[in-house]
């Protein structure tokens, strides 16, 4: 062990942390595989095991079919995965939706409500509280059952002090809302209630498909009808001082753009100029070479959607590529400015643009590979993310849900 030395009970506890980890990424794993995987001696392994085991956290799935050295076919081991449950929910423009999971995130039930009065604060946060007693009864739950609440918010929210400083879409609430304390006092019965904004929870979700990414500095760019990111530093995400890390929707790429203002009231955010709105405005620029191409027509009727667009610029269509050129020179500027402000290694795009084709991502990574000054393209890569193209609800609440078992399982120690 470098630098300071560790006590043995934390020893112990960072054992089972290790132990945890890895049954978490394997359905079932046997004792003589997590000794090998973590570097342990079996006889820790096996001691922790039971530990956890009494503890009802995991459970025995019988012997496994494979036999060890000793010819023995090995116990196989599994989260238990109904040990706890999280209620994740999110607070959106219209809607609430709240989803129930279990420890492994599995969504075991999602539901929507309406909101009783959109514009009353106090009713709105009422209305969160209802739909988290709503959704642990509908499933037969306790109090006791629920390890964590996390309440997603569209905005600039800040999950350190609990405040949703600007909520974007639900103007009427106000500014600077106590948003966890005023939910805190009408949820007693958990103690686990922890909110943030809905992009940086799907953001989190990333690491369901990709675990690796959990050892990298990572900004995800998301963008749909709505835009949103963070940055994820090492499996953590960053809030900055403020909780305004991440919103790249409104970071200004081109302050000149008049065509539409965006929410925020400013000019030439990124949100404004990867929308299907902007995708318009730019066929409209070239409707006298393409006027009388068929996806102009569509676009124009809003009929096209972005993976339309992309799936011709692949075919290698010429009116598609001129706007998706115009699109990969937003990202890259959000890339570049990304680049200089909070240096990732890795950009994961998600959202609509999941479905951008090898033809939008190909141009997106030489445009950045040749900015002369950095030189960044040999060393940062940029992906797709696995988060879904619909940017939906449930996928927010299920990352929501990661990120809550994630902290529950943190801070679990067993003696
Ligand atoms: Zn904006």
């Amino acid at each position: 062990m470098i630098g300071k030395s560790r006590k043995p009970k934390n020893i112990k506890f960072h054992n089972q942390r290790l132990v945890l980890s890895l049954m978490r990424q394997n359905a079932v794993i046997s004792a003589s595989e997590i000794a090998q995987r973590i570097n342990l001696s079996i006889t820790t392994v096996v001691k922790i095991l039971a530990v956890l085991q009494e503890n009802g956290l995991i459970k025995s799935m019988g012997k496994g079919s494979s036999t060890d050295e000793g010819g023995k076919k090995p116990e196989l081991f599994a989260i238990n995965e109904s040990y706890k449950h999280v209620i994740a929910i999110y607070a959106g423009p219209d809607f609430i939706q709240a989803a129930v999971t279990d420890l492994n995130c599995r969504v075991i039930s999602h539901h929507n409500y309406p909101y009783k009065v959109p514009e009353s604060l106090e009713q709105s946060m009422q209305d969160i509280a209802d739909c988290a007693r709503a959704a642990m009864e509908e499933n037969g739950l306790q109090p006791d059952d629920i390890c964590a609440i996390p309440v997603g918010f569209d905005g600039i929210v800040d999950t350190e002090s609990g405040i949703i400083y600007y909520p974007i879409h639900n103007s009427g609430w106000g500014r600077n809302i106590p948003a966890q304390e005023m939910l805190e006092r009408r949820i007693p019965w958990s103690q686990n209630i922890v909110i943030n904004n809905g992009s940086r929870y799907f953001s989190y979700g990333i690491f369901l498909e990709h675990p690796e990414y959990r050892d990298k500095n990572i900004l995800t760019i998301l963008a749909a009808t709505s835009t949103g990111g963070c940055l994820i530093d090492h499996g953590k995400l960053i809030r900055g001082a403020h909780g305004f890390m991440g919103e790249v929707g409104h970071v200004i790429i081109q302050p000149a753009y008049r065509k539409r203002r965006c929410l925020c009231g400013r000019y030439g955010c990124f949100e404004t100029l990867v929308s299907m709105e902007a995708v318009r405005e730019y066929a409209a620029e070239l409707a006298g070479e393409y006027g009388d191409h068929p996806l102009y027509s569509r676009i124009m009727d809003g009929e096209a959607m972005h993976r339309d667009l992309f799936a011709l610029a692949d075919q290698g269509d010429a009116f598609a590529r001129s706007i998706v050129d115009r699109l990969v020179s937003v990202f890259e500027s959000l890339i570049h400015n990304a680049a200089l402000l909070c240096d990732p290694d890795l950009v994961a795009i998600g959202g609509a643009f999941t479905e951008g084709g090898a033809y939008f991502l190909e141009e997106l990574r030489a445009r950045i590979s040749n900015q002369s000054f950095f030189e960044i393209g040999n060393k940062l890569s940029i992906v797709y993310s696995a988060l879904d193209a619909e940017y939906s609800i449930v996928n927010i609440n299920v990352g929501a849900a990661l990120y809550a078992v994630d902290e529950y399982l943190r801070t679990l120690e067993f003696v």
